[in-house]
Order: structure tokens, then C-alpha cells, then sequence
């Protein structure tokens, strides 16, 4: 009986640690400010505490996988066109998330820093030479028809690219709402040229679109949505890990690709 009675009595101190660390963990997260108002137009959104972690993390976590990504392409290359693409775009996919984490440490030791600034239009430029990037594989190893537009698309998405980066460097957060438009016609832009064609990986090109789209909202939403940006950083990763799949498989086959037909449906 006293056995009965001194297990219960074990029970039901257990239970009151329990809720009394809930109850303290709850404080403690209640206490934390989650998220900063809504900056003006013509501002900048000022990131609390926990959100400068977040972007720092939902970024920093990913340099050394995409480096390990970037290898696994130089080394599933079996002719010069694969190693070049897998080179541009692994590249471009490393460096988005060195600037991406170099810029938000800095960011968030140094708030006002003419450094952070440098790094903030770096990070910004890198949106559009990721997007060049991750279409470069497609453009170069697809076999693309021979007509003029399509064959020349390899080539103008880096051009789209430098010209998203002189307008963004001019007017750096002038006009926000204007240059997320930007990323968004420079991401959609070469898409209907491609998908005109049949080829294996169609669909995963189209759900990574998809998901950058979706990240699109959260990246308008600082102030709205506590760790929207770090938010974004997600979808961004999501999108780019859908990217690579497809990549990978349709595009670095392990067995070599001794014709191009190999690559398409058709
Ligand atoms: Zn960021």
C-alpha cells in the first residue's frame, strides 16, 4: 500500500515539474521579441535578435553540403560541357550562401557599417547570378532546338543577370517593390523557352519554381511574419535542394551520357 502510495506521490511531483517547466518555458519564449514593426518605405527592416540568428543560421548551415553538391557534380563529370556547367553552377550555389552568411554576421554585429552595406548589395547581386547559375546546366547540356532564341538563352540569362546587377546597384532599395519584380521576370524569363521542349527533370524545374515563388511572399513580409526573412532563406534552400536533385539525376547521370536523345523524353 505505502509502495502504491509512494509511487503516486513520485507521479505526481514528476507531472508538477513538468507543467512548472512548461509554464517557465513558456515565459522565457513570451519574453523574447520575436519581431521588430514594419519599416517605411524608403527603410530598411531592423531584425531582432533572434531573427539575425535565424538568418544567419537558415543560410550558414548550407555552405558546406553545397560545397560537398558541387564536388559530387565535378565528379559525376564525364566531358568538358558537364565539368564547365557543374563548375558555373555549383559556383553560384556556394557562393549564394557564403555571401548570404557573410552578410547577415556582419549585419548583425555591426548594424550601420559601411561593410554590412558592401555586403548587403553582394547578397543581393548573388539572387540574380543564382538564377543564371541554376539555369546555366539546363541551357548547356539540354539539347535545346536549334532555334535562335532557345540556343541563345545560355548566353542572355548572364546578360539579364549583369543587368539586374547594374540596376540593382544603382538604385540599391530605392524601389523595393520594383526589384523583387525584377528577380521574379529574371527567374520566370528563360522558363518558357525550356519547357517548350520535352527532357527529364521538367517537373522538378517547375515545383523548385514554385517553392522560390512561395518564398517570394515571405520575403515581403519583415515585420509581418516574426523570421520571415529567415523564412525565405528556407524556401530559397527547399527550392535550390529540388534544383540539384534534378540536376543530378537527368544531368550527371553515373553512367556516362554517350547521346544527347539519353537527356529527353522523346
Ligand atoms: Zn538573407
Amino acid at each position: 500500500m505505502n509502495y502504491y502510495f509512494g509511487m503516486q506521490n513520485n507521479y505526481s511531483t514528476t507531472r508538477l515539474y513538468e507543467v512548472l517547466l512548461r509554464g517557465v518555458l513558456w515565459n522565457e519564449l513570451k519574453k523574447i521579441n520575436w519581431m521588430n514593426q514594419r519599416a517605411s518605405p524608403k527603410e530598411a527592416y531592423r531584425p531582432t535578435e533572434v531573427e539575425h540568428i535565424a538568418n544567419v543560421i537558415t543560410h550558414g548551415i548550407w555552405i558546406a553540403p553545397s560545397i560537398w553538391a558541387t564536388l559530387e557534380l565535378l565528379y559525376r563529370s564525364h566531358n568538358g560541357a558537364q565539368f564547365f556547367s557543374g563548375l558555373v553552377y555549383g559556383a553560384a550555389l556556394i557562393f549564394l550562401f557564403c555571401v548570404s552568411t557573410c552578410f547577415h554576421c556582419v549585419f548583425y554585429r555591426h548594424k550601420h557599417g559601411h561593410l554590412k552595406d558592401v555586403l548587403h548589395r553582394c547578397d543581393r547581386a548573388m539572387i540574380y547570378i543564382f538564377i543564371a547559375g541554376s539555369y546555366f546546366p539546363w541551357l548547356t547540356l539540354q539539347s535545346l532546338p536549334s532555334n535562335c532564341w532557345a540556343s541563345s538563352m545560355k548566353w542572355l540569362v548572364w546578360l539579364l543577370a549583369a543587368l539586374g546587377i547594374v540596376y540593382q546597384q544603382v538604385f540599391h532599395e530605392k524601389y523595393k517593390m520594383l526589384e523583387t519584380i525584377c528577380y521574379v521576370i529574371m527567374g520566370i524569363f528563360p522558363f518558357p523557352f525550356i519547357v517548350q521542349h520535352d527532357f527529364h527533370g521538367k517537373t522538378e524545374l517547375k515545383i523548385g519554381g514554385m517553392v522560390y515563388a512561395l518564398g517570394v511572399i515571405f520575403f515581403k513580409m519583415d515585420g509581418s511574419i516574426p523570421c520571415a526573412h529567415a523564412i525565405w532563406h528556407l524556401f530559397v534552400v527547399m527550392a535550390a535542394a529540388v534544383h540539384y536533385y534534378a540536376i543530378l539525376n537527368y544531368l550527371y547521370p553515373e553512367v556516362p551520357i554517350l547521346d544527347s536523345s539519353y537527356l529527353t523524353d522523346s
